[in-house]
């Protein structure tokens, strides 16, 4: 930790540049957005097309030049490529459902939606596109994130492409697997309205919290966050992989001790792009680009956003964790059934419980403990359990309202269910049983008579313990005893 760095003194200026993987086909095709470690089905060798029009930025022709002697090497994957992604069939539509995502996360960022846009190719020269650019879109603009320490601008979000993974690199030879080419990815980019490392951390926490309550990619590789900084207005740095929420804090004050020990000494601040390392550190990787170059793409329409798509998406917008939670607090859920709901991402099928059988606590028992407990005991995995269970919690629950079985039932229920009896099976036995305790009841009552409901209650409960719950037994005791 800095000891005592003083932000607003330093004129400590920062934004973030978010890329999230969205959780759907790629954007272009129909392709699997998969990523594989097997063998390619087939391997194509490619050196870099003519990148069309001019080559304005230095650093873009330089770079260009230097990839114009280099040969890549694609790994082609059946069931994850096409002929798209080998750049020999134009694009298809834009993907609907990413389409879709990407405009839920701008609307959950207060965004301003462009209803009519134009799909753009940006100049890749280093091989990691076949195509020798990057599709992109730009879809929302001026959005504002809240946080403790004041509101974050949002300048832009683009919904592009995500490029081939590099596999290796050596004189002159770049392999690149072709699976992640085409994944939909969203690029969120804040205004530098960040005035401190806590507030970009709170920022990048907030932004992340409002991705993962959209139907994007989950686990390594599926974000990627760089941070732009500057102190007392030098140059610009960007600090690429900052997406270890441990290291940030750490990441981005070091990287002030550096740029301040620079301006102490009356040295500039190089506008360049930085590495985030493990160590905490960062690490020079270039120069800052220019601009992206960009034109636009015409094997596409202009895209357009109805507003009749966009109401509809604005009716069933996704509800953050922080206010689901404040939901399922209400219901009189436990707190420890709330985590493991959020969790083991049960909340939806919950709810649906919840609306047919009114104790929230059961339901949550009955769907988040009882599948593990039953998979171990009868040795079946728990996904197998699940599938099966999934079909019955209805009938089950109704099967509790209509007293056909009680709540103490229900885990013995499941258990012969898993083991592929049927609900209607298992609840004849039940039934019976139910039965057969009633007339024990009345037999119990008949041979002490005299004795007070609670009595009677304390009697019944030690003889059938697990076979009828309190309610039941106390309706049946109440018939007979007056
Ligand atoms: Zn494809």
């Amino acid at each position: 930790m800095s000891e005592s760095l003083d932000y607003e003194k330093l004129k400590f200026k920062s934004g973030l540049e978010i890329h999230q993987q969205l959780d759907t086909k790629k954007l272009f095709c129909k392709c699997l957005g998969i990523l594989r470690n097997d063998e390619p089905d087939l391997i194509i060798k490619r050196k870099l097309h003519a990148v069309a029009g001019e080559s304005g930025e230095v650093d873009i022709a330089a770079q260009y030049q230097s990839s114009l002697k280099k040969e890549f090497i694609y790994q082609f994957y059946k069931n994850n490529n096409c002929l798209i992604e080998l750049d020999e069939e134009p694009p298809h539509e834009i993907n609907q459902e990413a389409l879709k995502i990407a405009l839920q996360i701008s609307l959950l960022l207060n965004c301003r939606i462009i209803p009519i846009t134009q799909i753009m190719r940006k100049t890749v020269v280093d091989g990691s596109n076949t195509s020798g650019f990057q599709r992109t879109v730009l879809i929302a603009r001026d959005g504002v994130v809240e946080t403790s320490l004041g509101k974050i601008r949002i300048d832009t979000i683009c919904l592009e492409e995500d490029s081939a993974r590099k596999i290796s690199e050596d004189s002159g030879k770049i392999i690149y697997k072709l699976d992640r080419l085409g994944i939909p990815l969203i690029e969120i980019a804040t205004a530098p309205d960040i005035k401190s490392p806590e507030q970009a951390k709170e920022t990048a926490l907030h932004i992340g919290e409002i991705l993962r309550s959209c139907k994007v990619k989950r686990g390594i590789g599926t974000i990627r966050q760089d941070v732009n900084l500057s102190i007392r207005n030098e140059n610009r740095v960007e600090l690429k992989g900052v997406q270890d929420m441990k290291l940030f804090l750490k990441i981005i004050e070091n990287e002030i001790m550096r740029q301040k020990k620079l301006s102490d000494s009356g040295k500039p601040t190089k506008a360049e792009v930085r590495n985030a390392l493990p160590s905490g550190l960062t690490e020079f990787i270039r120069p800052m680009p220019g601009a992206d170059r960009m034109y636009p793409e015409t094997d596409l329409g202009l895209l357009k956003i109805s507003r009749n798509f966009l109401n509809e998406i604005k009716k069933e917008l996704p509800k953050l964790k922080s206010e689901i939670e404040g939901e399922l607090n209400k219901t009189g859920l436990n707190q420890e059934m709330i985590k493991l709901l959020l969790n083991q991402n049960k909340v939806e099928e919950f709810k649906i419980l919840a609306e047919i059988y009114k104790n929230p606590n059961f339901i949550a028992k009955m769907i988040l403990l009882f599948p593990k407990e039953i998979s171990a005991k009868i040795g079946k995995p728990l996904e197998k359990v699940e599938e099966i269970f999934d079909d019955v919690y209805i009938d089950i629950l109704k099967a509790l309202n209509e007293k056909k079985i009680t709540e103490s039932d229900v885990k013995e229920t499941l258990t012969k269910i898993s083991q592929g009896i049927s609900l209607k099976e298992t609840i004849k036995t039940e039934k019976i049983n139910f039965e057969n305790i009633e007339e024990k009841i009345i037999n119990l009552i008949k041979n002490k008579p005299g004795l007070s409901i609670n009595a009677y209650m304390g009697l019944v409960m030690s003889e059938f313990k697990g076979k009828i719950d309190g309610k039941n037994s106390m309706e049946i005791i109440k018939k007979f005893v007056k």
